[in-house]
């Protein structure tokens, strides 16, 4: 029977961010240091199989929607048999993707096959030199083939733009004018400080700045959005196909309204991206069945904060790579 679940605030718990491992093949100044972090052993990241009795678990919980994220997911070999299976998941309504979309090209139409039903896509800038310099690597061509790629074989897209004051913002205008002529929808995320690089407060754009910044250029009005749509402020450009939105989720708290649980590729389940409380569940996976499993994830939910202690002057919390959590 599937259940529903509310934590001590009242929200509903409807979201998993399911990491499926800490590796990747850029090295975003933002998400990671330059040479990378430690990386797990292959025996300390969750078998699929674990992955799939977790997810089970999760859906017969109360779970809707099942975001698979990383590290970057393409990288893990038998990505795509996973995500079919997952796709099948009874009770299960959204399957989506978070990529840097450097492998879509060769991967676009067999995670169509594979039942994703929408793939999010960083892409923080149009320039190739910005793209080198935020993501470490060369590939903004290959990224724009993979987009390319992806709306050939009919997946909605939405591109994740992590805005950063004097690197990427001079850019704004540039991305919403893509949802002029394109159904894409653009999110504009607030620049987090999660590895803390020197001089971090500098990069932060508060969301109103970044839609005063677009408004100057092209007036856009609200957009109503669904339940399990995320926590975007989502607005439509006059005469727009697509949409543009702004996740602030420094600036402006969407905690009264946060819906997700986070499963690192490791096996550490969370509760809020910035609270240090975290459950192992490794253990349970090893020796325990769905009602253990669940057991733990609803001392999880019952655990989780009002709202994180996180603002734009100081990051209170300690430092840690998006790719180790899944962002
Ligand atoms: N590798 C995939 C990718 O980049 O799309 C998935 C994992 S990544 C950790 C998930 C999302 O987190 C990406 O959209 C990325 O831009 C975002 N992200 C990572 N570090 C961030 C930060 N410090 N501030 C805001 N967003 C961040
Ligand atoms: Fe890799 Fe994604 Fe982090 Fe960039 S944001 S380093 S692509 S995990």
């Amino acid at each position: 029977m599937i259940m529903s679940i509310i934590d001590s605030h009242g929200r509903k718990i409807n979201y998993l961010r399911l990491s499926v491992t800490d590796r990747c093949n850029m090295r975003c100044r933002y998400c990671m240091p330059q040479d990378g972090i430690p990386k797990l052993e292959h025996n300390n990241i969750l078998s699929y199989e674990q992955l799939y009795r977790l997810s089970q678990a999760a859906v017969s919980l109360g779970i809707e929607k099942i975001r698979v994220t990383g590290g970057e997911p393409l990288v893990r070999k038998g990505i795509v048999d996973f995500l079919a299976q997952l796709s099948e998941l009874p009770g299960l309504k959204q399957l989506v993707m978070t990529t840097n979309g450097l492998q879509l090209p060769e991967m676009a139409a067999d995670l169509k096959r594979s039942g994703v039903q929408r793939l999010n896509i960083s892409l923080d800038t149009l320039r190739p030199e910005v793209f080198r310099s935020i993501t470490r690597r060369d590939g903004l061509n290959r990224v724009l083939a993979g987009i390319a790629a992806a709306e050939e074989v009919g997946l909605p897209i939405k591109l994740n733009m992590v805005v950063m004051r004097g690197v990427n913002d001079a850019e704004l205008v540039d991305f919403a004018a893509m949802t002029l002529e394109n159904k894409i929808s653009v999110r504009f995320i607030e620049y987090m400080p999660a590895i803390k690089e020197e001089g971090w407060q500098s990069l932060v754009m508060p969301g109103e700045d970044i839609l005063a910044r677009i408004a100057e250029q092209y007036p856009f009005s609200p957009v109503i959005s669904g339940e399990l749509d995320g926590p975007a402020r989502v607005y439509k450009v006059a005469g727009a196909q697509g949409t543009i939105g702004v996740i602030t989720a420094l600036s402006g708290h969407f905690c009264a309204d946060c819906n997700r649980i986070r499963i690192t590729a490791s096996g550490k389940v969370r509760s809020c991206l910035f609270a240090n409380d975290e459950f192992d569940l490794t253990q349970v996976l090893a020796d325990g069945d769905n009602a253990a499993i669940q057991a733990v994830l609803r001392k999880l939910v019952a655990i989780k904060p009002a709202m994180h202690a996180m603002n734009e002057q100081e990051a209170q919390h300690t430092a840690f790579t998006m790719a180790q959590i899944g962002g």
